[in-house]
């Protein structure tokens, strides 16, 4: 029997793996296209929805986090089913979904951190950036992470938006935690903790920080904190100094303009204090079993042909005394069994969003990836959206390709036969709102956004619970 597949007698069927924004985006994308007929069931390793809006985007960015309304209205459309609490490969296999729907796009994100390739990395008290922050927003696998917050001084290798988030709740004065929806054990942690002097240190200059405006703009106002930085640091070489001018770059200018507002700042000692450092390698942590520092060297900076700005070591070696360091260098996509990966570029490995053979170079029929699986961890939320369109309109233009094929694959229904039948636990989207009803109504008790579960034993007996009241 022949078949055009994206009509309503037979929709075309697609499962994303992943329920962050770039999922999201891409269902919704095929969802309101006017032009086929289309079937998503989503799949999420967690009882909970929206990835790095939820376990990423900073405590007391809550007006970001906002943003999953929109993932709400998605979810809401006839035609879209949500699996949570389902592991892709354990769970279900590629193999599976691949017998099961006409395409798989992988929204799986890049939740493995780079490291620095310093000696010392693995000593007591330096974490990933990737670890601090899932634990901080109460993502159920790092909920007993340990950090030791009895140091007074910490160093943040990095200085992108993740870097300055880590810097800002390490600042927060306990009334200011108390209003974010960090989770209650959490919270008493950073309340107790002793910390003093947070540093941040960029291998380039002043120009190059990645971060941008959404990361320093609460922090002239934090209450228990002062940001300072040596004007001297601010000087420019003559190779960047025209860039701040030529480049018409929005970001450098306001990132400029926040350095040089504080660079008249003085240490309070009633405060903490963020310190930013510029052209710093670190070149090893140092200390016995346990972290008492981190040497860096200091970087000259040099513009190659393209007009890019990359840095040289110098000679000039400076131990920084801490006990605490956080490596915020980038992240990559965790391997996973069975999806092809591009170990240089840390992603799914794919052209344009279609995945292809790591090494042939030859497209996967019916396989594509969104968000930082593709493209790498750049970009801000909105970013995602445009993004998984692109993608998805690839997956549009090989939709022809397939239909005509005899394929008449299984109903998407049969995912629920094949969990039931291998006793998983799925949470669909209506029980995730009563893990939310209930993670608001104990916020609302406690005076906070939310209350979030951070195990996945709580969540789904907390869901039983509500439906045999
Ligand atoms: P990022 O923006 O790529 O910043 C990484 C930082 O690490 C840069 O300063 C980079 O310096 C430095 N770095 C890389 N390798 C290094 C090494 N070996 N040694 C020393 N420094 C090194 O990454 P991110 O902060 O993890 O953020 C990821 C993405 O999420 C970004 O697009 C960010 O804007 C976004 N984000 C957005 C928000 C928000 O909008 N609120 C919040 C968090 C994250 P060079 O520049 O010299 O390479």
């Amino acid at each position: 029997m022949s078949v055009t597949i994206g009509t309503q007698s037979r929709p075309l069927r697609v499962a994303i793996i992943g329920s962050g924004p770039s999922g999201f985006y891409a269902a919704e994308s095929l969802l309101k296209n006017d032009t086929i007929v289309a079937e998503i069931d989503m799949f999420e390793y967690l009882p909970t929805p929206f990835g790095l809006v939820r376990a990423g985007v900073a405590p007391d960015h809550q007006q970001i986090k906002s943003v999953a309304k929109i993932y709400d209205k998605i979810a809401s459309m006839e035609n879209f089913r949500f699996w949570g609490n389902v592991q892709f490969g354990s769970d279900l296999s590629r193999e599976e979904l691949l017998d099961t729907f006409d395409a798989i796009i992988y929204a799986i994100g890049a939740q493995s951190d780079r490291s620095m390739g310093v000696s010392g990395e693995d000593k007591k008290g330096s974490h990933s950036a990737t670890e601090f922050v899932a634990w901080y927003n109460g993502h159920p696998d790092y909920k007993d992470a340990q950090f030791d917050l009895s140091q007074e001084k910490v160093a943040i290798v990095g200085m992108g938006n993740v870097a300055l988030d880590i810097a800002r709740v390490l600042a927060l004065t306990p009334d200011e935690i108390a209003k974010t929806d960090i989770p209650h054990h959490v919270q008493e942690q950073l309340k107790a903790s002793k910390v003093r002097e947070i540093n941040l240190i960029a291998r380039r200059g002043p120009l190059q920080a990645a971060f941008t405006n959404t990361g320093t703009k609460e922090i002239p106002d934090l209450e228990g904190a002062v940001a300072i930085v040596d004007p001297e640091e601010l000087m420019l070489e003559n190779n960047t100094a025209q860039t701040l001018t030529d480049s018409g770059d929005k970001k450098m200018v306001q990132n400029f303009q926040f350095l040089e507002s504080i660079s008249s700042n003085e240490i309070d000692p009633s405060k903490r204090v963020i310190r930013f450092m510029f052209r710093k390698s670190p070149q090893e942590i140092v200390g016995g079993d346990s972290v008492t520092g981190i040497t860096m060297v200091t970087n000259e900076l040099f513009t190659d042909d393209e007009g890019r700005i990359h840095h040289t070591m110098t000679e000039d070696l400076e131990t920084l005394d801490c006990g605490l360091v956080f490596r915020s260098v980038g992240y990559k996509v965790r391997p996973v069994d069975g999806i092809q990966y591009d170990a240089k570029r840390g992603t799914v490995a794919n052209v344009e969003g279609r995945v292809i053979d790591a090494d042939s170079g030859e497209t996967v029929r019916g396989e594509y990836v969104v968000g930082w699986a593709k493209r790498g961890a750049s970009g801000v939320i909105g970013t995602n959206k445009p993004d998984s369109i692109a993608t998805v309109e690839k997956l549009l233009e090989d939709l022809p390709q397939w239909s005509g094929d005899e394929l008449v694959k299984p109903q998407a229904q049969t995912i629920k036969e094949l969990l039931d039948g291998k006793n998983i636990h799925y949470v669909p989207f209506e029980d995730w709102k009563i893990i939310e009803k209930i993670e608001h109504e104990e916020g609302k008790a406690r005076e906070k956004p939310r209350e979030k579960f951070v195990t996945i034993h709580e969540m789904i007996s907390v869901i039983k619970s509500e439906k045999l009241d």
